[in-house]
């Protein structure tokens, strides 16, 4: 028998979890099994699949149809099950070296296709689990183990890339703003189509570590101090803007036809 909410979402078998003290990864978890018991879906038409890396152990800790992949390819598997289960809700869990670097290609073609998956970037603008090596959301100029000296590359922003990329509902949101992280999520597993919720987290151990900001408050902090809302960064200047995490919904779109549907509809006419 299952004790709250809470628990009844999770394997309690699996716990303790990996993650470091303070982590943001439980918070974006608990982010999660709120929105879900919100939306009225069904867990045992719930597929939640993630490739690899500190947060895709979400899926270990999930009590739902779960699947534990391969690094980068948890977007590949997830349109397979989508595709062969359009009467599931299926659920993308990754960071953002697993879904914007390994797994760039397969998170571009999902947007591009609009299949229906939800899909939240957990962005800790770092590799965690693998050592602190530097990501495509990395800042210019911040320390990773891999650019000691600082970030020679210009970083992804993640919710322009789902944009162009053609993604139907795409928002961001960071672990210091839980409610708002919880309605996006929300949000995003009622839309038919593919949805993108990026969630700004900590990794205190490595990005905190090498940036100056080691405990996890001071990474909660810098959320709270430099995150501004959609609608009153529209009015800021470029400069106004540089170093802010602009917070959202960017695109909701309800209109345009996810892949099955559309392939169905196209396909099945001989019928
Ligand atoms: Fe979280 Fe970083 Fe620790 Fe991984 S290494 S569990 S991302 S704090």
């Amino acid at each position: 028998m299952k004790r709250d909410k809470l628990t009844q979402y999770l394997r309690e078998d699996r716990w303790p979890t990996v993650w470091c003290p303070g982590c943001g990864n439980g918070i974006i978890l608990k982010s999660f099994i709120d929105a879900y018991d919100q939306s009225g879906l069904n867990p045992d038409q719930t597929a939640v699949v993630s490739g690899i890396g500190c947060s895709s152990r979400s899926t270990g800790y999930l009590d739902f149809n779960t699947m534990h992949t391969l690094h980068g390819r948890a977007i590949a598997f997830a349109t397979g099950v989508a595709l062969t289960r359009p009467d599931f809700k299926v659920v993308v869990m990754g960071g953002d070296g697993d879904i914007t670097a390994i797994g760039g290609n397969h998170f571009i073609h999902a947007c591009r296709r609009n299949i229906n998956l939800t899909i939240i970037i957990y962005n800790n603008m770092i590799y965690g689990m693998t050592g602190g090596q530097h990501s495509p959301t990395t800042p210019g100029g911040k320390v990773a183990g891999t650019m000691p000296f600082g970030n020679v590359e210009e970083q992804f922003d993640v919710v322009k890339l789902a944009l162009s990329a053609g993604a139907t509902y795409v928002a961001r949101s960071t672990v210091y703003h839980y409610a708002l992280t919880v309605k996006y999520i929300k949000e995003a597993l009622l839309h038919k189509g593919t949805a993108v919720v990026e969630v700004m987290s900590n990794c205190h151990t490595y990005y905190g570590r090498y940036n100056g900001l080691r405990e996890p408050w001071q990474m909660m902090d810098f959320f709270k101090e430099n995150t501004i809302m959609k609608e009153k960064a529209e009015k800021m200047t470029e400069d106004e803007l540089k170093g802010k995490i602009v917070v959202g919904v960017f695109r909701k779109d309800d209109l345009k036809q996810d892949f099955y549907t559309r392939y169905r509809l196209t396909y099945s006419k001989g019928e």
